[in-house]
């Protein structure tokens, strides 16, 4: 049986970042550069006020007398002649000749007229409050390298340098399908010996959450028939096809062999966790699919343990993830399982704290979690205070 680390290097390995294509910024966020963004001019583009005062020579002493204004907006090309000063607003050029600019606060406050003297409180530097022409980035800079994660300010960066439409990875479509005679939507009422689907909607809610584009397909009941058309329409349609449910060794447990009959190539069908041993991952082609065990804690971790990485890996990221860190814990902790055992925690500041879980069944466990400890097989003490590793969700 494999372990962690080695199932999802085996997933990785099979995940190459999909095509690129052109994005409008505002859709742009959160996804992965396909090519480098340089700059397309000087930023600033002229030398810059950052401040309301006066620009000035700062060797001329003072007393000056005002010969201008300049307001952002305004073209390059006023000059200040020696013991002059104009007066100039924030993000305004600033005039040739000058060389600083003296807030408005630290000049005498009665504001004077065109021919009018000014006078400074205080000595000047040469360069204050001045950002000059292309301090920021040079034209032909390269600003955003291809693989960067598209962030708010790198929305605004790349409006910055003229870029309305990017090639960015395109994320990928993923088909979610639930399996499980017992299973009834969740506008429905479930009659005798039926429980309603919450694998379905939550995996949408996560691939959506991972960035990808999902689609949901249904609930197939377990029947091969059934199944084979549904797993067909999500191959044929997705990049990732997720199936929930009837992966494991039951009579009913009808997805490895409707897999298998479709032409998909198992690469794993267990792991050495819990919850969430009957983990099935094939390929066919370049199309993957897992194949989650039904409880809805053993779906959602599998999810967030492998299908997420996957997802971030298509989608161009270089760090597939997930998150891991080691943080002391804030109550203490015993444990024993036959397997390495993901329990849901909450991070607290810098400490992290196991929740009361009630087994794979428990979604209400996962609510408030934000994290899963990784706790070894065995039994496990641990006082408050001592480390401990946990997969950040
Ligand atoms: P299975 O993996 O199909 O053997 O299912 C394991 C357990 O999870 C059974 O108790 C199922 O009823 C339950 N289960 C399977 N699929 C779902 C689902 N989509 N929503 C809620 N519970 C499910
Ligand atoms: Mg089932």
């Amino acid at each position: 049986m494999l372990e962690v680390a080695a199932a999802r290097e085996v997933v990785l390995s099979a995940c190459q970042p999909l095509g690129a294509t052109p994005t409008p910024l505002a859709g742009a966020s959160g996804r992965v550069l396909a090519e480098d963004v340089r700059a397309d001019h000087d930023s600033p583009p002229f030398t810059k006020s950052l401040m309301d005062g006066y620009a000035v020579r700062a060797a001329d002493g003072l007393n000056l007398r005002l010969t201008g204004v300049v307001a952002a907006g305004d073209p390059p090309g006023a000059r200040v002649g020696p013991r002059e000063a104009v007066r100039i607003f924030t993000g305004a050029p600033l005039p040739d000749g000058a060389d600083a600019v003296v807030m408005v606060e630290k000049t005498e406050p009665v504001e004077p007229g065109i021919g009018e003297q000014v006078r400074l409180t205080e000595p000047v530097k040469p360069g204050q409050n001045v950002l000059p022409r292309g301090r920021e980035m040079l034209a032909g800079d390269v600003v955003l390298p291809a693989g960067t994660a598209t962030s708010p300010a790198a929305v605004g960066l790349l409006a910055s340098v003229g870029r309305s439409v990017v090639p960015t990875v395109r994320p990928p479509r993923v088909a979610v399908m639930a399996t499980g005679s017992e299973l009834v939507e969740a506008d429905a009422t479930p009659g005798p010996g039926q429980i309603r689907n919450s694998n379905g909607p939550m995996l949408v809610a996560q691939a959506a959450r991972a960035g990808s584009v999902p689609r949901y397909l249904g609930i197939g009941r377990d029947d091969v028939d059934a199944l084979a058309a549904m797993v067909r329409d999500g191959l044929a349609t997705a990049d990732v096809l997720i199936l929930a449910g009837g992966v494991s060794v039951g009579a009913f447990d009808l997805v490895p062999g409707v897999l298998r009959d479709l032409g998909v190539e198992s690469h794993f069908h267990k792991v050495r966790m819990k919850p969430g041993k009957p983990l099935l991952f094939g390929t066919k082609g370049d199309r993957l699919v897992f194949g989650l065990p039904g409880n809805p804690v053993s779906s959602f971790v599998c999810f967030e343990l492998f299908v997420r990485p996957a997802l971030r890996a298509l989608s161009g990221h270089r760090d597939p993830g997930p998150m891991t860190t080691t943080l002391p814990l804030s109550e203490p902790l015993t444990a024993k399982n036959d397997r390495p055992t993901f329990h849901p925690a909450k991070l607290e500041g810098t400490a992290v704290r196991p929740l009361p879980w009630f087994g794979s069944a428990d979604l209400r466990a996962l609510l408030t979690a934000d994290a899963l400890l990784a706790l070894p097989p065995g039994e496990v003490r641990l006082d408050a205070g001592q480390p401990i590793s946990a997969v950040v969700l």
